[in-house]
């Protein structure tokens, strides 16, 4: 390992994001490293990553013998790990919170992927950053792009618009939701993702979700961040300024810009293998208003994220049971929001929770999603 390179540690490395993650630290060995990498279940990638990449650091889910001068740690050992420069938190649902904040309470750049951790404990994550002097950088395209839009300008936007592909079942008629089986809910269009954000995706929970995490990350009230269909997905969002000017952030969509972007900040790196849009190939860009109305995970979303308190801890946790269910075939498509909103109606939110009281409702909240789920089935 070289002295000069950025360290990094890698929250979720066997996943979609981080794999994308190691193919950047792969485009440049010189300025990159990787001191940790925590996997999942995947332990046979993770065995292949430990021997290319030969980090310090490993979590794993599953036990297995590793090899050589490897220590197995905990995530949050490896956030706040005196070796580690940049912190990718690329883990999914609530397994990136702790981690990310013992990150961050040690001062340390953050690029988070994880939507999550900012949907459930933005408060705390915020002001534990400003307070240890830690940057979070957005990995999430629609962020990388509103992040990248802001930059060098001195007056606060006028209003932040996140686009929206419409994901996998936009043009599908409202009746035959019901009948959607796990494979068409699956093949996104446009993005290339894991499975549980590519479900939220076809349910428009991950916009809702998206929208949180966009009002803490640039602290926009939700009045003032809008939603707009774009098929291609090519322009990632845009802000619009006082003046009434627009700035939109335009790519091929491929998630390695916006991880790239994140780990290089604030300078941009010559990367030849990423792919460039070729303009007059595309023809047209496309825009729709979207229709609330068919979209209750995205109605549900943006009313727990507008109350706050353990909310949107407690939809996280219950999106997160039921979009499992539904890939293990046990629930229709169209019972995903009904789990969901269910689950918050029973839920007695706490105002400003502390970080134990939000893990507290994460837990009620799965537990009692499955309770609701053996209602439903009875
Ligand atoms: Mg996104």
């Amino acid at each position: 390992m070289k002295k000069d390179t950025i360290k990094l540690a890698i929250l979720g490395s066997t996943g979609s994001i981080g794999q994308q993650v190691l193919d950047i630290v792969k485009n440049f060995p010189d300025r990159f490293s990787v001191t940790g990498l925590a996997g999942g279940n995947n332990t046979g990638l993770l065995m292949s990553q430990i021997k290319q990449f030969q980090p310090k650091l490993v979590y794993s889910v599953q036990k297995f013998n590793i090899p050589g001068n490897t220590k197995l740690c905990s995530m949050e050992e490896m956030a706040s790990h005196p070796e580690v420069d940049i912190v990718v938190v690329a883990t999914s649902g609530k397994n990136g919170l702790t981690p990310t904040i013992e990150a961050i309470k040690t001062g340390k750049k953050v690029a988070l992927s994880n939507k999550e951790v900012l949907v459930m404990a933005g408060a705390i994550v915020m002001a534990d950053a400003k307070l240890h002097k830690a940057s979070i950088i957005p990995v999430d395209s629609e962020h990388s792009a509103l992040f990248q839009c802001l930059q060098g300008e001195p007056v606060k936007a006028a209003k932040l618009i996140l686009t929206a592909s419409g994901g996998p079942l936009f043009r599908n008629a409202p009746a035959t939701l019901n009948s959607v089986t796990v494979d068409e809910a699956l093949k996104h269009p446009t993005w290339k993702m894991g499975k549980k954000v590519t479900i939220d995706s076809a349910t428009l929970m991950n916009k809702g979700l998206e929208v949180i995490e966009a009002s803490w990350l640039f602290s926009m009230p939700f009045s003032k961040i809008e939603i707009v269909i774009h098929p291609q997905s090519v322009i990632h969002s845009l802000v619009e300024f006082v003046d009434g000017s627009l700035k939109a952030q335009l790519s091929v969509p491929d998630m390695r810009f916006a991880i790239q972007y994140a780990l290089s900040y604030p300078e941009r790196l010559a990367n030849r293998n990423l792919p460039r849009l070729d303009l007059p190939k595309l023809n047209s860009l496309t825009f729709e208003k979207i229709d609330y109305s068919m979209f209750p995970c995205l109605q549900l979303a943006l009313e727990a994220g507008r109350k706050g308190g353990t909310y949107p801890a407690t939809l996280c946790a219950a999106d997160e049971i039921a979009v499992e269910l539904f890939l293990e075939n046990r629930i229709d498509f169209t019972q995903i929001p009904e789990i969901i909103e269910r689950t918050l109606s029973l839920h007695q939110s706490i105002d400003n929770p502390t970080l134990d009281e939000i893990l507290e409702a994460d837990n009620w909240a799965r537990n009692t999603s499955l309770k609701i789920l053996s209602k439903v089935n009875s």
